[in-house]
């Protein structure tokens, strides 16, 4: 997807802070951090919402969570608590459109969120 701002960070075409890659998800800082740790879980390959996602898809996204843990695990936060999020079209405020969990640690985290 040539226009789309996470196909051009993985391909290293858009400078971020990548904290994790493997062979399917690539895991960035979020540029507008919204608590002490949030940062992107996002698959290499391009899918655009949750709406576009198939039976195959189910071991990527799987892994995206796994991932979550991990990283919440790596930065102290898993017994506190920690948010994942995926934002779907407009009403969610999605505004990239290719996939990506948001993780969210440090801070106490309200619900409902806004
Ligand atoms: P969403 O609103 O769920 O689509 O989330 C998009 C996220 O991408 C927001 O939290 C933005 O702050 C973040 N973002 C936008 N541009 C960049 C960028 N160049 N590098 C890192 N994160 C970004
Ligand atoms: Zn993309």
């Amino acid at each position: 997807m040539s226009d789309c701002l996470f196909c051009k960070i993985i391909a290293g075409q858009i400078p971020a802070t990548i904290v994790h890659q493997d062979e399917w998800l690539v895991v960035i800082e979020d540029i507008n951090p919204q608590a002490p740790l949030h940062v992107l879980i996002i698959p290499r390959r391009h899918i655009a919402t949750l709406n576009d996602l198939t039976s195959e898809d189910d071991a990527l996204v799987g892994s995206m969570f796994r991932r979550a843990a991990a990283l919440a695990k790596e930065h102290g936060y898993h017994e506190r608590g920690y948010r994942t999020v995926f934002n779907t079209n407009r009403e969610a405020g999605q505004s990239v459109f290719h996939i990506h969990l948001h993780l969210l640690a440090g801070r106490l985290l309200t619900w409902p969120p806004g």
